[in-house]
Parts: structure tokens; sequence; C-alpha cells
């Protein structure tokens, strides 16, 4: 499609009556809240809470980030007193930043010592969230919101649902049993969770979450915002390192992995930051070649950061746990020391996963060797 052929951008949603549809479970789709997870335990801690406060994984994603300026949105929209905040880099990508009430989020420095309640979004264990683990810690009540599989509940009320499709979900489920009028703010945060998290609507697509989808946008939720700030645009220093790492993309055939890797040279030298190329490994997830992808990200320290992207055979997220980290199925990461230690890490789970394959000893020919074989 043409620029010009796009529907043209609304800053404040698609819905043209002022008032949200009532969540009616009659006839409204929308997430379930009969799950059998405490609502009614958080429900209960949050309003009677002093001082509520709400952090995320490190490095946000749309769902961490939607997910908690949702429920940041509502408490705002109820008068409550709450304070929300991520873990150092304290840095939001351009495609985020716009996101309602993102101003709102304070510095971790300005970050209350101690909360009442301190609620945790998209993190499915405490290392996720970083200096915030000392708060999860010391505060009264921790209350877990997430849907990783491998979160085994670490609050004393867990929202934990591993067959939700965002973390986004389970807030909305939450923010029904607090009967929370959904404005267009926060239908727009929870579309921007569920968005990403369903790979744009490419997978977890299923009825339920098409119909709680089109509720969102019934409710207010700028569809089209998300998709232009999100994924429609970079800056072009960006979009150039990204073609660099395609190019020398290594592709190997016996345990039919597709690789590449981002150095701190490579952002400086195009005047990139880090957050812009959180999606590059998706670009690498094309090559049909492959049942695995896996970006190496150099991390300022020197430390490498491992993003893994998979195809349904094998649970990366069992994989990436056996390294340190974790994920879900066909979407995890670790981090390590070196790129040629997160390397051996990569090549030696996958080896005995390979499929049988006649020709599969040697990678491609024409490839370029990166820093990942040192
Ligand atoms: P990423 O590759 O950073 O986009 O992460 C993909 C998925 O893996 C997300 O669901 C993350 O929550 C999870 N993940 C990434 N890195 C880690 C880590 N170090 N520890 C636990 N989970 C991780
Ligand atoms: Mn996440
Ligand atoms: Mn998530």
């Amino acid at each position: 499609m043409s620029p010009d052929a796009r529907p043209p951008q609304t800053a404040a949603g698609h819905r043209s009556s002022p008032e949200p549809p009532a969540f009616d479970p009659a006839v409204t789709p929308g997430p379930s809240a009969d799950t059998g997870l405490p609502f009614a335990a958080a429900e209960a801690v949050i309003a009677s809470a002093s001082s509520i406060g709400l952090v995320c994984h490190v490095n946000p994603d749309p769902d961490a980030l939607g997910s908690l300026l949702a429920l940041h949105n509502a408490l705002v929209q109820q008068d409550r007193p709450v304070t929300s905040s991520f873990p150092r880099p304290f840095k939001l990508s351009k495609g985020l930043a716009w996101l309602p009430g993102a101003g709102e989020i304070v510095h971790p420095e300005h970050f209350p010592e101690t909360v009442d309640v301190l609620v945790t979004f998209d993190a499915a264990d405490l290392e996720r969230l970083h200096e915030f683990k000392h708060h999860a810690d010391h505060a009264s009540t921790l209350v877990v919101i997430d849907h990783h599989r491998t979160n085994l509940g670490f609050g004393h009320v867990n929202l934990v649902d591993p067959d939700a499709a965002s973390s986004g979900n389970v807030v909305a489920a939450l923010l029904r049993h607090m009967d929370v009028k959904i404005t267009p703010a926060i239908a727009t945060c929870l579309y921007a969770a569920l968005a990403a998290d369903t790979g744009r609507f490419s997978f977890r697509a299923d009825a339920s979450t098409l119909s709680y989808a089109a509720w969102l946008v019934d409710c207010g939720a700028d569809s089209s915002r998300v998709a232009e700030e999100i994924w429609g645009s970079a800056p072009l220093g960006a979009l150039r390192l990204l073609g660099e790492v395609l190019v020398r993309a290594e592709f190997e055939s016996d345990i039919s992995l597709v690789s590449s890797y981002v150095t701190n040279m490579d952002l400086v030298s195009h005047g990139v930051d880090r957050s812009d190329t959180e999606d590059y490994v998706e670009n690498l997830r094309m090559a049909v070649e492959a049942e695995v992808a896996c970006l190496y990200r150099e991390l300022p320290d020197g430390h490498v950061k491992v993003s893994l992207r998979g195809r349904g055979r094998i649970d990366l997220g069992a994989m990436a746990a056996r390294h340190g980290g974790g994920g879900h199925h066909d979407a995890a990461g670790f981090t390590t020391g070196s790129f040629g230690h997160a390397r051996a890490c990569v090549t030696g789970s996958l080896a005995p996963l390979a499929s049988p394959s006649p020709s599969a000893t040697s990678p491609a020919p024409g490839i370029v060797r990166g820093p990942c074989d040192t």
C-alpha cells in the first residue's frame, strides 16, 4: 500500500460515540474473568493500599509497557496513589514513548523506597525487574501480572495466565473485575500489548483474541497509531543497520539456525539507539530455511543479549531457561558474557535437537563470519 493509500490517523481513536461500550459478559467480547485467578484478592489489596507501585520488566516491550500503563491510567482515573517505573536503562524507544500515560512514568531514582502494594507486569521472575527486585522484596504485598508459562508465581497475589495472549489480557480481566471504565487511553495501551504479543495478530490470533481486539477498538483504541508508531516508523540509521545485520546473517543448515549480531560499534557508527534494534530478530525469523532465528546483541558492559525466535518445533523458552533466561515457546532470550559464549550456548543447545539431514554440516557458502565465532 502506498503511504497515500493509508487511512488517515486519528489522535483519539475511531470511536465516534463518547461512551465506551459497557462490559456485558453476555454480549461483549473481551477477556474472560473466569480463569480461576484471584482477581478479587488483587482488587482488594489495590483498593486498600496507601501507596501503589507499578513496574515492568527491563527494556519494556509494548506488552510490558502497555499492560503497566493500562492499570496506571485506570488508577489515575480513580485518583489512587500510584507511581510507575521500569528498570535502567530508563529509555523507551520512540515507538512507545507516545503511549497514553508514558510521560507520567518516573525514573527509578524517584520511585518510592517502599510501597504498600507493588504490581509487576510481564516479568516471569524477579531477575527481570533488575533494581526493582529490592522493592518487590520489601513491598507489603506483591501482585504479579504475567502470562509466561515459566512464571512460578513469585508474588503474594499471582495473576498469571499462561493461556493469555498478552499480559495486557490479564490486566483487562482485572479492570473488568474492578468495574473500571475502559477509556480510549486504556484501550490503546491494551491494544498495543495485544498486537505486539500476537505478532500483530499472526499467532494466538484465534476468534477470542480478534473479538477482544475489536472490542478494544470499539472502546477507542487507536489501532492505526499503534501500527504506525510501533512498527511503521524507524530512524533511517536503524534501517541501514538492519540492512547490515541481514546481509551478515549466517545460516547453519545442520542445526537449522539463522543468526546475526549487533555490536556497540554498530550502534555508534549508525547513530542508533539500542532500543531501536529490539525488533531486528523478527526480520531474521522470516528466513524460511531456518527453524530458529537468533540475534546476538552486545550490551554496554560487553555482555551479550541473545534473542531467539522459532517456528514451533523447539521449545526456546526451556532452552533459554537453561542459560539463565526465559520466555515463551517461540520467543525467548537470555544474557551471557561474550559473543563466543552466547554462540556456544545456542549452537550447543540446538545440536542435539537437530533433525537428521544428509547435507548439513557446514554453513551456507558465502557467509561472512562475525564476532560470534570468537
Ligand atoms: P526478546 O528476545 O528480548 O524480545 O525476548 C523474547 C521473550 O523472551 C520475551 O517474552 C521475554 O520476556 C523473554 N526474555 C528475554 N530475555 C530474557 C531473560 N534474560 N530472562 C527471562 N526472559 C527473557
Ligand atoms: Mn515482554
Ligand atoms: Mn508478554
